[in-house]
């Protein structure tokens, strides 16, 4: 048994990952470590029965602790109300915890010989950095019905004069909107990705749309510009590049580059990017996401969702052979942070270990049916769920001695 000096933030969740998430602790955590873990249940019932307390006490636990690991949970809509006969629709528990953390996220793809990148020049994952904070998402928008004049108008807090900006002379109908973001939120998000970068000593590329929007989107490379300056030192010592060009040209240059790199994103561009990345790289179930808080607090996960569709079939009692990559990886992406913070050298290699034995399972030709369809060479045994754990376990207990 490996002792893990400090507690870890452990979130449980919904669906077909909460069943993952139960046979991972069973099968590849708790057999080989001696670890305090802070449990939160973030199923949806639990959230509705606390008001949705016990996302607020996890965020704020995982703000003391400095490490969390969450399983994915389902974010109420409509259908989920009816389903769950909830008391309402309760704020998705990313948004929570990430509100009260400050984060930002970072998703980055796992990367196996036998599934190759759907864009042939990618042998490095590429890390994306989404800023989560306003811009369209945080957006007023207006249906225009016919003529008139639209207006962008300032008001200065203290008194003087309003900025006023004719937007257009409507003579029809059509559609407004108006958006904003903050000097305070773009920094914060520029030094958490020049964190990031240090951290994991990868390039950092920036791009905007600058030629075009000379003053919102200009403002968002001034702020980067000025950040890296900042802190020019750390990353020279890192041997950390900093790249700013184009969103357009980044989209292009992307398709032919090698990878090793985080690519910080704006809100949308984020949004788009991430799941073109996440596709481009093979498959959900491959990409995993952290939340780095400014105080620096990590919070990890696999970016796909509760594979709600998977779920219906394991009640059902029919086999299902959903992919537990990404959910492993949040569980050794956290202990290898707790190591890392408390000098436990140990633990960063169970850790380290932990990862070897999923990527070996599969380019050994043990995969799941999401990977199974695009692998090459064709698998050698398409596994269920949970014989896929299975053979991670047994991989992991070659690898620890146990
Ligand atoms: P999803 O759970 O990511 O699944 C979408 C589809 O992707 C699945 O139906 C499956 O395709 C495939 N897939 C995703 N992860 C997989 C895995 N590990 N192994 C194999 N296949 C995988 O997204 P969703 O169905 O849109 O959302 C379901 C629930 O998750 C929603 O309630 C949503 O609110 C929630 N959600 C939570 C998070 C989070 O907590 N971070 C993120 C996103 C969504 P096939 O069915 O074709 O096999
Ligand atoms: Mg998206």
């Amino acid at each position: 048994m490996i002792t893990v000096k400090n507690p870890i933030v452990e979130m449980n969740g919904d669906e077909m990952t909460r069943v993952i998430w139960d046979m991972v602790k069973r099968k590849l955590i708790l057999p080989f470590l001696d670890v305090d873990l802070l449990a939160y249940d973030l199923h949806v019932m639990v959230r509705d029965d606390t008001e949705d307390q016990v996302t607020v006490d996890a965020a704020r636990a995982i703000a003391r602790h400095g490490v969390g690991v969450k399983c994915a949970t389902i974010t109420p809509n409509a259908a989920r109300v009816e389903e769950y006969g909830l008391k309402k629709q309760w704020r998705s528990p990313n948004a929570t915890i990430r509100a009260i953390l400050d984060g930002t996220v970072f998703r980055t793809p796992i990367m196996v010989a036998n599934v190759r990148p759907m864009v042939r020049s990618w042998t490095k994952p590429i890390a994306i950095a989404r800023h989560a904070y306003g811009d369209i998402y945080k957006s007023v928008e207006i249906q225009v019905p016919g003529p008139g004049k639209a207006e962008l108008v300032y008001t200065p807090a203290g008194g003087g004069a309003p900025v006023t900006h004719r937007v257009h002379d409507f003579d029809g109908p059509g559609v407004l909107m108006a958006m904003h973001n903050l000097d305070r939120s773009i920094r914060s998000f520029a030094q958490a990705c020049i964190a990031y970068a240090i951290d994991r000593r990868v390039d950092l590329w920036f791009a905007a749309k600058d030629t075009i929007s000379q003053t919102y989107h200009a403002r968002f490379r001034d702020l980067f510009h000025e950040e890296v300056a900042a802190h020019q030192d750390a990353l020279d010592a890192a041997g950390v590049g900093y790249f700013y060009t184009l969103i357009d040209d980044v989209a292009a240059r992307i398709m032919r580059h090698e990878g090793g790199i985080l690519w910080a994103c704006t809100n949308y561009d984020g949004d788009v990017m991430s799941d073109m990345l996440a596709a481009g790289f093979g498959s959900l179930g491959l990409m995993t996401s952290v939340l780095v808080s400014p105080s620096g607090a990590y919070e990890y996960e696999a970016a796909h969702g509760t594979v709600q569709r998977h779920y219906y079939r394991y009640l059902k009692g029919e086999q299902t052979s959903t992919n537990s990559t990404a959910t492993i990886f949040a569980w050794s992406g956290a202990l290898g942070r707790r190591g890392e913070l408390d000098g436990t050298p140990d633990v960063v290699a169970f850790a380290r270990a932990l990862e070897g034995a999923v990527i070996e399972t599969i380019e050994g030709g043990t995969m799941t049916g999401d990977l199974a369809r695009i692998a090459d060479p064709a698998p050698v045994e398409v596994a269920h769920t949970e014989a896929f754990i299975d053979a991670v376990a047994a991989r992991l207990r070659d690898a620890v001695g146990a």
